[in-house]
């Protein structure tokens, strides 16, 4: 967003400039202003209010994935939580239950997107957003590719296991990825799980 505000800035003034050219009656001069007024809400602050809605709306289901990671540490399981969204609700949510099902391969996405095509009815999820506290290792972000889900939302960088280190060509094109949201929550759960091991 900040990138393209130069841009818009401009587009705004030469659209001034432009209407601001010749002989114009007081009425006409009003619409104008009230034109300019209604052209700038909409290049330059609902784009912000957009984003800034954006954000609240992916930390708050964010947190209702680290209460899922929090129900993994119960269960002496590393901490990783992860829920599903359509249409603003839940459709699938789990964590990590590597060691409960003895199973290397029950991460907590693949739970979530188990639950959440069973929700839906469907295998594919493209109109969902899958919120995760870790960024997907590999196998996940597989599974996350196969479900074509809409769009991927994951708190803190994975450096060793996330999928990132291998390709993030692993997505579909149409599938968007946002990273880093409550990251430092997301990591230092993770984090203390770890210390907690080696005390
Ligand atoms: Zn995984």
């Amino acid at each position: 967003m900040e990138q393209t505000r130069p841009f818009f800035y401009k587009g705004l003034i030469s659209f001034v400039k432009k209407v601001g050219n010749g002989n114009e009656i007081p009425a006409v001069k009003r619409d104008k202003k009230r034109r300019d007024a209604e052209f700038s809400a909409k290049l330059l602050i609902l784009p912000k209010i957009e984003t800034m809605e954006q954000q609240q709306t992916d930390e708050k289901f964010m947190r209702l994935a680290l209460n899922e990671a929090e129900k993994a540490l119960e269960e002496q399981e590393v901490p990783i939580g992860a829920v599903v969204v359509a249409d603003g609700r839940i459709v699938g949510r789990g964590h990590n239950l590597v060691e409960t099902l003895a199973d290397a391969t029950a991460h907590a996405e693949m739970q979530a997107l188990t639950a959440a095509a069973s929700t839906v009815g469907g295998k594919y999820l493209s109109e969902c957003t899958l919120y995760v506290t870790v960024e997907p290792c590999i196998m996940c972000a597989g599974a996350i590719a196969w479900s074509q889900i809409g769009r991927v939302v994951y708190g803190a960088d994975d450096p060793k296991r996330g999928y990132r280190r291998y390709s993030e060509q692993v997505f579909p094109p149409r599938t968007t990825v946002t990273r880093g949201v409550l990251a430092e929550e997301c990591e230092r759960l993770v984090r203390s799980f770890f210390a907690a091991l080696r005390r």
